[in-house]
């Protein structure tokens, strides 16, 4: 029998996925883990949110060098008026605000169109509540960040402008589709979700 010693130095049997849990490396455990990570979550759009969150995305202002050595300032594909930042793209941009005002009238949650950077913190305390309200606000905030920078690449890419409105309505589409194949309660709210979305 192949036998393994752990951290602790105590002998036990050998599993892949053991040893996988002890050498894997670790962070801190953030607040906001279940704002992206959650059963129902699109693995798409928590994998851009996942790396917003982590400030790792490939804005603009990592290229400084870049611009240094060419002399020129590259801007935000969607608003041309300032540095592409992530706080920026996704928070202050004008383009990006008037689809979070759109994107808002569909949220039942304190919180102002401004606000975004703080929205995962705020949203931390109910995230692991697996109701129908806060499994739509989350569909919804990832939804929108990765369409936010879907289309600061496409423009970026010259495949087309689409202008805040569509944006919206295609993270609209993307969330009621998902909502769709959702199993949902007989309860009031519920079926008051289920008409504002129009699924059957
Ligand atoms: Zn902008």
């Amino acid at each position: 029998m192949v036998m393994w010693r752990d951290l602790n130095g105590s002998k036990c049997e050998f599993s892949i996925s053991q040893v996988w849990e002890y050498l894997r490396p670790r962070a801190a455990h953030v607040p906001w883990y279940s704002v992206i990570w959650f059963s129902h979550c699109i693995l798409r759009h928590a994998f851009v949110l996942w790396l917003l969150m982590g400030e790792r995305l490939k804005t603009h202002d990592r290229l400084k060098a870049w611009e240094i050595h060419h002399g020129t300032i590259i801007v935000c594909p969607l608003c041309n008026l300032v540095r592409d930042t992530q706080d920026h793209l996704f928070f202050s941009c004008p383009f990006a605000s008037q689809v979070w005002t759109l994107v808002l009238q569909h949220i039942d949650f304190p919180i102002s169109s401004h606000a975004w950077k703080d929205f995962a913190w705020l949203l931390s305390p109910f995230a692991k509540r697996n109701i129908a309200r806060f499994v739509i606000i989350k569909l919804l905030f990832a939804a929108s960040v990765y369409f936010i920078w879907q289309e600061r690449n496409r423009r970026i890419f010259k495949k087309g402008n689409r202008s805040p409105a569509q944006v919206y309505e295609v993270i609209y589409a993307t969330v009621r589709l998902k909502l769709m194949s959702f199993k949902w309660k007989s309860s009031a709210s519920a079926l008051r979700l289920k008409s504002d979305w129009k699924v059957s």
